[in-house]
């Protein structure tokens, strides 16, 4: 991997690598793998053991609550819906036929499943800790849940072409939908479209990326120590982001 950490990226910038060796070494709390006082679905390699004296407890987004996947997907799913009100408001207009309709659902359908179940789940979530907190072959977490995991796990950071690809594809299925309405004449609700894009950025912004474990995704917010901390209980990620530090 040639990403070398930034700032916004390196978890390790305020503390080095070989602190954060020793601190897990001495640590009492930190005992991977030893699931056996508790059993739930967590991001830490200890299964939720030591969650109750994490100081991320109820701070980073580290287990599944379908309270998250709400927040998340509300304006995503009232996109949808003013999609589909446009595309049945465009058909009885007779500005879009049925061959044109089928044409836009094949494209889009396709690329939607391409990008979330091949691209996104390469470029970004086979770097997530929500990638790996089973050994199912689809993703369990707050936005992806059961979308497939096609690639390897990669515990070490995302890459710079990585970061961009996800703004690229990302932006793709923005994008497309909005084109289609302004091609099929309906602008108002191309522009209530937009509107959503805007309300998703804003409240997944301000929401999900300042709690999300994904802390290489270009949009994560979360703050360092939080950072720092969690990386002191999970050591194959920490371990693959010293080696990406020290490149
Ligand atoms: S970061 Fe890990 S130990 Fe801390 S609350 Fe989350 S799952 Fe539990
Ligand atoms: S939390 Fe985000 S980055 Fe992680 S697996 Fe889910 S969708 Fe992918």
């Amino acid at each position: 991997m040639s990403n070398k950490s930034t700032d916004l990226n390196d978890p390790l910038k305020t503390e080095s690598a070989s602190n954060l060796s020793s601190n897990v070494e001495n640590s009492q709390e930190i005992s991977p793998m030893s699931t056996s006082q508790v059993n739930v679905l967590t991001i830490c390699y200890d299964n939720g053991v030591s969650c109750k004296d994490c100081p991320n407890h109820n701070k980073l987004m580290c287990q599944l609550d379908y309270k998250d996947s709400l927040i998340f997907a509300w304006p995503f799913l009232s996109f949808i819906g003013i999609l589909v009100w446009g595309i049945i408001r465009s058909m009885n207009q007779g500005n879009l036929g049925w061959l044109g309709l089928a044409i836009f659902i094949v494209f889009y359908l396709s690329y939607g499943f391409f990008f979330f179940n091949i691209w996104e789940s390469k470029i970004l979530c086979s770097h997530c800790p929500f990638y790996v907190i089973d050994d199912s072959k689809t993703l369990k977490c707050y936005a992806n849940y059961g979308f497939l995991k096609s690639a390897k796990y990669n515990p070490a950071p995302i890459s710079k072409s990585e970061q961009y690809q996800f703004i690229i594809g990302a932006s793709l299925l923005f994008v497309i939908p909005l084109i289609f309405l302004l091609i099929v004449q309906e602008f108002l609700f191309a522009g209530l479209v937009a509107l959503f894009y805007i309300i998703f950025f804003l409240n997944t912004s301000n929401n999900s990326c300042k709690k999300c474990p994904n802390f290489s995704c270009i949009l994560n917010r979360v703050p360092q120590d939080w950072k720092d901390e969690y990386l002191r209980r999970n050591p194959v990620m920490r371990e693959a982001w010293e080696k990406a530090a020290n490149r």
